[in-house]
């Protein structure tokens, strides 16, 4: 069956990765910026290896400079989440591409950005949330004033904090400081571990940094004591398989430990990453699950419950998320 109407909840997207690739290729003709290079005639992202994907995405990103760039980007984006049923999804924003870690830099496109998150919650019915990110591969230095930014203006659209980025450089713990910051202000917290990483970084995560997601987390599968201390301490699993499988995480839909993970009886919940990038939407993604695992409707809507129940958002913001979910 096709899964487009079925109401969904979306907790891990990159705000720039999700960018569509003609908003990016018509803000480059505005701006007579050359990147030809990363489109592929068709519409779509060249494809390539986790290196050119780097160096593409880099290169997209270079249009994208000024706040009211990033208002048009996020309404574009989230136009293109609703018309996939998304009800509520979370981006993962990053001051480092806004205004380089300022704080009052950081305060006009964060202004630009909430503008753009009520106009599609009012013109396309989808709510949303920011998480404010610092990149790993950048250092525990470079993450401090991401903290900063993320403290001062935690409160109604940025309701978490994360870590994104290599994940093979520095450890969990030496982010300590960030963390601290952030769960301070009152923020959720999650990480990127455990995509190219092992159990071990996995469990530094939560251990260390007070995570209760973990972005993508599947490299969990593999240490049984650690997936039950991740359901003892009720941590979410924001799995992303298409993302897992293009960029080479895992080497087939048979191979990925999501169906494992979920019989294991942790809390599984289901993402794009970067959607275009990697070809992929939430109706595609559960239609290869129902597809490789035989997940039906009722796995799909207990995903989205779960994602619900574990996003970083008001009571009230999930009480009416949960409401939609059911209503359908
Ligand atoms: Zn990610």
């Amino acid at each position: 069956m096709s899964y487009s109407s079925l109401p969904k909840v979306e907790l891990h997207l990159h705000l720039e990765g999700a960018a569509p690739p003609a908003f990016i290729a018509s803000l480059a003709r505005e701006k007579s910026i050359d990147i030809d290079r990363i489109f592929d005639g068709q519409g779509g992202y060249v494809r390539g290896d986790f290196d050119w994907f780097l160096k593409a995405y880099d290169a997209a990103c270079t249009v994208l400079q000024r706040p009211e760039d990033f208002r048009r980007l996020m309404l574009a984006v989230l136009e293109q989440s609703a018309e996939q049923g998304v009800v509520y999804t979370e981006f993962f924003l990053s001051p480092d591409f806004c205004g380089g870690g300022d704080l009052s830099a950081w305060r006009d496109y964060l202004d630009a950005m909430v503008a753009a998150s009520d106009e599609a919650e009012r013109s396309f019915g989808i709510a949303s949330r920011g998480i404010v990110t610092c990149l790993r591969h950048l250092g525990p230095e470079a993450a401090k004033p991401v903290a900063r930014c993320a403290a001062e203006t935690a409160g109604r659209f940025v309701t978490g904090f994360g870590l994104a980025g290599a994940e093979m450089m520095h450890r969990p713990g030496d982010f300590a400081w960030a963390y601290d910051a952030a769960r301070e202000a009152g923020l959720g917290l999650t990480a990127h571990a455990g995509e190219w990483g092992g159990p071990d970084m996995v469990r530094e995560t939560v251990d260390h940094l007070g995570c209760t997601r973990i972005g993508h987390g599947i490299n969990a599968v593999s240490d049984h004591a650690l997936c039950d201390h991740l359901i003892e301490k009720g941590v979410t699993l924001e799995v992303c398989p298409v993302s897992n499988l293009v960029l080479g995480a895992v080497k087939d839909w048979k191979s990925h430990p999501i169906e494992e993970l979920r019989a294991r009886g942790l809390r599984v919940t289901v993402s794009t990453d970067d959607p275009p990038w990697f070809g992929t939407s939430m109706t595609h993604e559960y239609e290869m699950l129902e597809r490789y695992f035989g997940w039906e409707e009722e796995r799909l809507r207990q995903s989205n419950r779960i994602a619900a129940e574990a996003a970083f958002c008001d009571e009230d913001t999930r009480a009416q998320i949960l409401q939609k979910l059911e209503a359908a």
